[in-house]
């Protein structure tokens, strides 16, 4: 009997090494360990056993069965447990790592939505190219040759006397030749000056010009088109002032502020004390430019205005150094 529990405890033991899914543990434990199982049957024989032996081949007995039995359970565990584990390192249902995917430039959203409020009053957006003729970066806005004004529009020079546009009043210029009054245009664009660079000053930047021309078109239309944008941006209790300001392009000229909206008008660092805040430029256009247009002054008028795109999204933003939008720092562009 001895021989027998010695040769059922190593076959039990290869047997279980072999068994590689769970569900052949049940199967093995009836064949082993069950009321007709082997170790069952060899167990009954005990009772045939001298009485004088009976107690050692009682607990070699006892001692094979749980052998079986703790080597059982080991395989249970590995063979349950053991996945779980496994699964554990490699979680599926985690989310997985953010890829850190861009999106649009704070300045090219601001410019988005500004083309957005202008097209929804009935604008249509026109664009042009970054290098430009003299012709229609000034002569044509009635700035010619030697006239003082080019020194306020400085930029970079081209080969073949082109220029780096100033504005993107000429993109209008070139509209203007294959169009017909009346017309609502918005050129949004990039731009161009020979600047020291510095916190409110960069070499290059965005615009969106503006141009209305129609028949009886007035300061009134001006100033109640451009008061409806700044509501759109900054909210209804946006207050505005016009003052009167030389731009060669247009007569009169007017520059149009709004009152700040951070201390309310009474004065603080953001309006440098002023309590009124430099929007944009505007004006009727000169009757020398509409004849340069094609349209004849003595019929139609009309108005125009440029926008930093720059300055006001760092209005709208409270961003207060204009270089943080060309740094590429994405610090700084993770926040829009
Ligand atoms: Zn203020």
């Amino acid at each position: 009997m001895r021989d027998e529990l010695e040769q059922l405890k190593k076959q039990a033991l290869t047997e279980l090494e072999q068994i590689k899914q769970p569900e052949q543990l049940k199967d093995f434990e009836i064949n082993y360990l069950g009321r007709k199982g082997k170790l069952t049957s060899v167990l009954k024989q005990l009772k045939d056993v001298p009485k004088i032996d009976r107690p050692a081949m009682g607990s070699l007995a006892n001692e094979t069965k749980q052998g079986i039995i703790q080597s059982l359970e080991l395989k249970k565990t590995q063979l349950v447990q053991g996945p779980k584990l496994a699964m554990s390192a490699i979680e599926a249902t985690w989310p997985g790592r953010d890829f850190g995917l861009g999106h649009l430039h704070p300045i090219t959203q601001f410019l988005n939505k500004v083309q957005d409020i202008f097209m929804s009053m009935g604008f249509e957006v026109v664009e042009g190219p970054e290098v430009e003729t003299q012709k229609f970066n000034f002569d044509l806005l009635n700035i010619p040759k030697n006239h003082p004004a080019r020194d306020a529009w400085d930029t970079f020079y081209v080969e073949g006397g082109l220029l780096m546009r100033t504005h993107t009043s000429p993109v209008q210029l070139r509209a203007m030749k294959k169009s017909k009054p009346p017309v609502r245009l918005i050129a949004p664009g990039r731009v161009f000056r020979n600047e020291a660079t510095d916190a409110g000053h960069e070499t290059n930047f965005y615009q969106c010009e503006g141009l209305v021309i129609d028949k009886c078109i007035t300061v009134a239309n001006l100033i109640s088109t451009l008061e409806s944008f700044l509501k759109q941006v900054f909210g209804q209790n946006v207050k505005i002032r016009v003052r009167p300001e030389y731009y060669p392009f247009v007569e009169p000229g007017l520059d149009v502020d709004m009152q700040c909206l951070i201390c309310g008008g009474s004065g603080c660092s953001v309006c440098k004390q002023r309590g009124w805040l430099e929007m944009l430029g505007s004006g009727m256009v000169h009757p020398t430019v509409l004849k340069n247009m094609g349209v004849d002054p003595a019929k139609y008028s009309g108005f125009a205005f440029g926008l930093g795109i720059d300055r006001l999204m760092m209005l709208y933003h409270s961003i207060n150094d204009i270089r943080f939008s060309y740094s590429g720092d994405s610090r700084f562009l993770e926040q829009f």
